[in-house]
């Protein structure tokens, strides 16, 4: 079927904690970059949005969701439009773990793996990341990461399991 049969669909992870201006909060900047995926695809099931503590250094909360985007791209020129949108959204790296106004990532692909010097689907921290797992459990709950053949479901389970380990540990 034309059209149709080359559709790539992907589980994105947005992420954000830095206003762009005062009336542009993380929540509405997360709103706005789902409108401009909308350009690039369809984009399907989006997951509601999480207020998380920032990894590292930086002491804003995140705002994170994430959303199952369908489109003809592949997945080194999504990456390309991703970026585009990042830029577009204000993105500024002040430093490696510091504020940002807007982070997509590809965590997972119909398609399974792809390893290149500038992209590696499934997303390598994904696995060890509950503000992207939690996500994704309400989107792709059966999808599974094809390194270690789990579902997201399972690895959200895994990873929550682990935590409440750690957490009686002291
Ligand atoms: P970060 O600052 O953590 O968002 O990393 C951005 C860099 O990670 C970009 O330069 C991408 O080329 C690279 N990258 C590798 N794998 C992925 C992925 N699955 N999704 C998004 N960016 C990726």
């Amino acid at each position: 079927m034309p059209g149709t049969s080359h559709l790539h669909s992907y589980a994105l992870s947005l992420g954000s904690n830095r206003p762009l201006s005062a009336d542009r909060p993380p929540a509405r900047l997360l709103r706005e970059v789902t409108d401009r995926l909308a350009e690039i695809g369809r984009t399907r099931c989006a997951s509601p949005l999480f207020t998380t503590p920032p990894l590292g250094p930086s002491r804003r909360l995140f705002t994170n969701g994430a959303l199952l985007l369908e489109t003809a791209l592949p997945p080194e020129e999504l990456l390309r439009e991703l970026q585009k949108i990042e830029r577009i959204m204000g993105r500024r790296r002040f430093r490696r773990w510091g504020a940002r106004t807007m982070d997509i990532d590809i965590i997972l692909w119909s398609g399974g793996r792809w390893e290149s010097p500038r992209l590696s689907i499934p997303h390598r921290a994904f696995r060890t990341r509950g503000f992207v797992l939690k996500p994704l459990l309400g989107i792709v709950p059966k999808w599974r990461d094809p390194r270690s053949g789990l579902t997201v479901r399972h690895l959200h389970g895994r990873l929550m399991k682990a935590r409440t380990k750690d957490a009686a540990r002291g």
